[in-house]
C-alpha cells in the first residue's frame, strides 16, 4: 500500500486501486479482489463506496462481493449500462457478428451489479476531509472519468487508463474509433482528439501526482501529458503518410494536404482484358472460357457469373480463391459453393476463420460457414488453364489473409485482397491485427512484393489495377520500421504489438456449443512478441457449480504462438443459455486480470 497522504493510498494489485480512508469507512477507486481484503484490515468500518474510472472487467475485481456487502457502486454517467445491464451487451448480436463498430470494447463484466449513483463531469463529493471532483476524460473508453482527490494540500488524480507513466498508453487499440459518421472500423487512433482534450483537462487541473490503473505512479504529470500529446500526433502523422484511407476518404486527411513526405497516391491502370471486377470479386477468364473467382461477398457476383455464362463469355466456373475472411468477401460463399462445383483454396489463416467463424471474434466477421477444399502451403503453385497460380500468406489488412500471384499472357498479376490500394496500406483497424516488426504484418507483404515484382496489383474494392515503384515499397517498409520504434514509445509494453494487437491473448474457440453433461474445451492462446521466452499463466472463471480447472501455464518461445489448454465439465441440469467465461491471465509474472473470455452456449 503506497501512502500519498495519510488518508489517500494506492493498493497495487493487477491494477492500482485508490484507497481513501475516513472514520466512517473507505472509498475505493476501481477495485480488485485482494484490495478489498487489504482495505478491510485498514478500515474497520469497511468499504462504503467504490467509484469506477471505466467499465472494463479488469477494473472491477471483487465488485460483486463488495456490492453484496453493502458498498455503494458509483460509475461514469456514460457507462451505467455496462455495470447494471451487462446482459443486454452479451445478448446483442451486433456485439458478436459483422463487427464494424467495436465500442464498447471488451472486456465487459459478466454479471450486473446495482448502481447507486452515476457521475458526470464536475460532480464532487466529500469523504471525511477529502474532497473528490469528477473529470470526464474519454479516449480509452467513451465514458471514462478521472477522480481528482484533494487531501492535506495535495491533489492526486486517479485516471484509469487515460495514460501511463512516462506519457504512454496501456493499449493503442482502444483508441480505434470512427470519425465524422464513419464506423469505428476506419478509425485507427480515431479517439486521439478526444483523448487530447481529456489530457488538456487533466493538465489544467494541475494534479501533483497521477495514479494510472497500470504501471507506476506519475510523479511528473505535466511532463507525461506533454510527452503523450506529442507522441499521439507524431504517430498519427506517420500512419497517415502511407494510409490507403487517403484513397477512400481524402476528407479525413486534409490537414496533411501538400505534405511532400506523405506518399503520393498512385494512378490506376487498365486491367487486362481477361479480368472482370464485380462487387468485391475479381474474376479471371481463361482462353477456353473458364472462370476463376476470388471471393463471393454478395448475390451480385453469382448473378454476374450467370449473365457471363448466358452471354457466352464463360462456359463454367472452375476455381475459387478466398482472399480473407471479411463478411463482404465471404457472405455468399455457401451459395456459390452450392451453385458451382469447383475447388475452393485459401491460406491456412483464412481457412481457419471461414470454416469455423464461431471460434473467432474479430472485425467484420461473418457467421457464414464456408468449405475450404485445399489449404495452400506458402509459395505453393498450381496450373489453371494457361495461368500459373501461386499462393502466399499475406498478413496485410488483416492477419487472416492470403495473396495470390497469377502469371499468364505476359503479365504477373498480384491479387492483394484488401491489403493495398493506390494510397498505400489498409492498416486502419487495429483489431484486424496489423503487426509491426520485421517479417511480420505489412513488412512481410512488402518484402513479398519486392521479391515478386508484379506488373499489376489488384485490390478487391478498386476497379483499376496499380503498382508501386521500388522507392515506394522502400518508403512503406521504412515507415513501418520507424513505427515499430515510435509506436513502441507510445505504448507501455515491452513491444508495441502487445498494445496494438488486442488478440495477443485470445480464447480458442471464442464461442462453442456444449450439451449439459459434456465438456467444453478452451485453449488460451498467446502470441509472444518479446525477445525472450515468456511464461503465461491462465485460469478460467467458470460459473458456480461448473468444474473449475486449476491455474495452468505454458512457456512460449520468443516470437511464437503458444497455448494453455482447459477442459471444463458443464454439469447436467445446467440451464440452456450463453455463459461468458472470463480467462484471468498472468504474463511474465505480471497479473493482468480477467482480460479475455470464452463463450459457452449450453444446449
Ligand atoms: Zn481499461
Ligand atoms: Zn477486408
Amino acid at each position: 500500500m503506497i501512502h500519498l497522504t495519510e488518508r489517500v493510498r494506492v493498493y497495487t494489485g493487477h491494477i492500482n486501486v485508490g484507497v481513501l480512508l475516513a472514520d466512517d469507512g473507505a472509498v475505493l477507486i476501481d477495485c480488485c479482489a485482494d484490495a478489498a481484503q487489504a482495505v478491510g484490515r485498514l478500515a474497520p468500518a469497511g468499504v462504503g463506496k467504490v467509484a469506477f474510472t471505466h467499465y472494463h472487467r479488469d477494473q472491477t475485481g471483487g465488485l460483486t462481493a463488495l456490492a453484496s456487502a453493502g458498498a455503494r457502486v458509483c460509475v461514469p454517467e456514460g457507462e451505467r449500462d455496462l455495470f447494471d445491464n451487462v446482459e443486454a451487451h452479451w445478448a446483442d448480436p451486433a456485439r458478436r457478428w459483422h463487427l464494424y463498430d467495436d465500442h464498447p470494447f471488451p472486456p465487459v463484466r459478466t454479471t450486473s451489479v446495482p448502481v447507486a449513483q452515476s457521475y458526470a463531469n464536475g460532480d464532487t463529493f466529500l469523504h471525511g476531509d477529502t474532497r473528490v471532483t469528477v473529470l470526464h476524460t474519454p479516449g480509452h473508453t467513451n465514458g471514462s472519468v478521472s477522480y481528482l482527490v484533494d487531501d492535506d494540500g495535495r491533489r492526486v488524480a486517479f485516471v484509469g487508463d487515460v495514460l501511463c507513466e512516462g506519457g504512454r498508453l496501456w493499449d493503442i487499440h482502444s483508441l480505434q474509433k470512427g470519425e465524422e459518421g464513419l464506423t469505428d472500423y476506419h478509425g485507427f487512433l480515431g479517439a486521439r482528439a478526444e483523448l487530447a482534450e481529456s489530457l488538456e483537462r487533466l493538465r489544467d487541473a494541475a494534479p501533483d501526482v497521477i495514479v494510472p490503473s497500470h504501471g507506476g505512479i506519475i510523479q511528473d504529470p505535466q511532463g507525461a501529458i506533454a510527452a503523450l500529446l506529442e507522441r499521439l500526433e507524431a504517430c498519427y502523422d506517420q500512419y497517415a503518410s502511407v494510409s490507403a484511407l487517403r484513397f477512400y476518404f481524402p476528407r479525413m486527411f486534409t490537414e496533411f494536404d501538400g505534405r511532400e513526405d506523405h506518399m503520393p497516391i498512385r494512378d490506376g491502370m487498365d486491367p487486362p482484358s481477361f479480368l472482370r471486377h464485380v462487387g468485391t470479386s475479381w474474376i479471371v477468364v481463361s482462353d477456353n472460357r473458364e472462370a476463376y473467382v476470388m471471393d463471393c461477398g454478395s448475390p451480385r457476383v453469382l448473378e454476374s457469373l450467370g449473365e457471363m455464362r448466358e452471354g457466352g463469355e464463360i462456359d463454367s466456373v472452375t476455381g475459387l480463391w478466398i482472399t480473407h475472411y471479411h463478411d463482404d468477401h465471404v457472405d455468399e460463399i455457401p451459395a456459390f459453393q452450392a451453385a458451382h462445383d469447383c475447388v475452393t483454396r485459401a491460406d491456412g489463416t483464412v481457412a481457419d476463420v471461414v470454416t469455423r467463424p464461431a471460434a473467432h471474434r474479430i472485425p467484420c466477421i461473418s457467421p457464414s460457414v464456408a468449405r475450404v477444399d485445399h489449404v495452400t502451403a506458402e509459395g505453393e503453385s498450381w496450373e489453371w488453364n494457361e495461368f500459373r497460380m501461386t499462393a502466399y500468406h499475406f498478413p496485410g489488412q488483416t492477419y487472416y489473409h492470403g495473396g495470390l500471384l497469377a502469371e499468364g499472357h505476359g503479365t504477373r498479376l498480384f491479387f492483394a485482397g484488401d491489403s493495398f490500394t493506390p494510397g498505400g496500406m489498409d492498416d486502419y483497424c487495429a483489431m484486424n491485427r496489423n503487426l509491426l516488426g520485421r517479417g511480420r504484418g505489412y513488412d512481410r507483404c512488402l518484402a513479398l512484393l519486392e521479391e515478386l515484382k508484379p506488373t499489376h496489383i489488384f485490390n478487391c474494392h478498386v476497379d483499376a489495377a496499380f503498382a508501386f515503384t521500388d522507392a515506394q515499397v522502400l518508403q512503406m517498409r521504412e515507415n513501418l520500421r520507424a513505427r515499430e520504434e515510435s509506436f513502441g514509445d507510445l505504448c507501455a509494453w515491452e513491444h508495441v504489438n502487445y498494445g496494438l494487437d488486442m488478440h495477443w491473448v485470445r480464447c480458442d474457440p471464442y464461442e462453442q456449443r456444449v450439451a449439459a453433461g459434456d465438456a467444453a474445451t478452451v485453449r488460451v492462446c498467446v502470441t509472444n512478441y518479446s525477445d525472450g521466452a515468456r511464461v503465461v499463466g491462465a485460469q478460467l472463471d467458470t460459473p458456480s457449480g461448473w468444474s473449475a480447472p486449476a491455474t495452468a501455464s505454458a512457456t512460449i518461445p520468443a516470437g511464437a504462438d503458444g497455448s494453455v489448454p482447459f477442459r471444463v465439465r458443464v454439469p447436467l441440469g445446467t440451464p440452456s443459455g450463453r455463459y461468458v467465461v472470463p480467462a484471468d491471465i498472468t504474463y511474465h509474472g505480471r497479473p493482468l486480470g480477467p482480460i479475455r473470455e470464452a463463450i459457452v452456449e449450453v444446449v
